[in-house]
């Protein structure tokens, strides 16, 4: 899928996931901390894609997501990538064949998702207010590249992170302290593994199964039959499934905060 459906898919899947966490387990959030982890779930929805390096030097290619801070993250995208072809030839099985570019390798596993999202609490638990602030400024820079695609190319990367650094700064002055951890490493796990669930259903698939071995293969790509598939930015990816993402987000912010403009059986 595209920038904006991986970006859509995660914070609908994070608005969904506070409804049902209201509702079934009485866990009630502020609408500030609903939207932070909206907008925290949404980036890391693209952060996979972090892996398609453009060409630095020329200030061109990448991703939509290796875009948002310019030049500093396609440098990053270039450092990711090449990293996880090391790390896809260091554990390559026979049958694997070799690769010269690292685009949905590491960062399409499931290892992958559960270490950012691990890493990014234990990150703010060690230190604390400038982890905090460090997370919120890149997730919500991936998230505003993500949701407003065309609003960020007209005003550009610098307007970008300037947004997000101040997005960032004024939440975490407004968030009270205490529960927010765990729910920023969850959000950034939840992110992720929306991102690879977005890519299975495309022809070319993710290598959802490493490390585990399959017919002396390490990195199968797994992904839906061709006639199945999801082609990308096809009618069925910007019109279907943004649509559905969309109505999931809407119903899910009515359900939390205005239940009775909803028919019974959805409040
Ligand atoms: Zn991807």
């Amino acid at each position: 899928m595209m920038g904006p459906s991986h970006a859509l898919s995660g914070a609908s899947a994070w608005l969904a996931s506070c409804w049902a966490l209201d509702r079934l387990a009485g866990y009630e959030q502020s609408p500030l901390a609903v939207a932070v982890g909206t907008a925290v779930c949404a980036g890391s929805a693209l952060l996979p894609d972090l892996d398609l390096s453009g060409r630095v030097t020329a200030n061109r290619g990448g991703a939509t997501v290796a875009r948002t801070f310019g030049v500093f993250s396609l440098f990053l995208a270039e450092v990711i990538e090449k990293v996880s072809l090391v790390v896809y030839h260091a554990t390559k099985l026979r049958k694997d064949p070799d690769r010269t570019n690292g685009h949905r390798t590491l960062t399409h596993t499931l290892p992958f998702t559960v270490l950012v999202g691990w890493g990014t609490t234990a990150a703010c638990a060690r230190y604390g207010r400038w982890a905090v602030i460090g997370i919120l400024f890149f997730t919500i820079g991936l998230a505003l590249r993500g949701l407003f695609e065309e609003w960020a190319q007209r005003v550009g990367w610098a307007v970008v992170t300037l947004v997000a650094t101040a997005a960032a700064f004024g939440t975490y002055v407004a968030l009270p302290p205490g529960r927010g951890y765990p729910m920023l490493g969850f959000a950034v796990g939840v992110g992720c593994l929306v991102h690879l669930l977005g890519d299975i259903v495309t022809s070319a698939g993710i290598p959802i199964l490493w490390p585990v071995p399959v017919g002396r293969r390490a990195w199968r790509m797994i992904g839906v039959p061709d006639g199945l598939a999801v082609r990308v930015g096809g009618t069925v990816e910007v019109i279907v499934l943004r649509g559905a993402f969309t109505i999931v987000a809407l119903l899910s912010i009515a359900a939390l905060y205005v239940p009775a403009v909803l028919p019974p059986p959805l409040r």
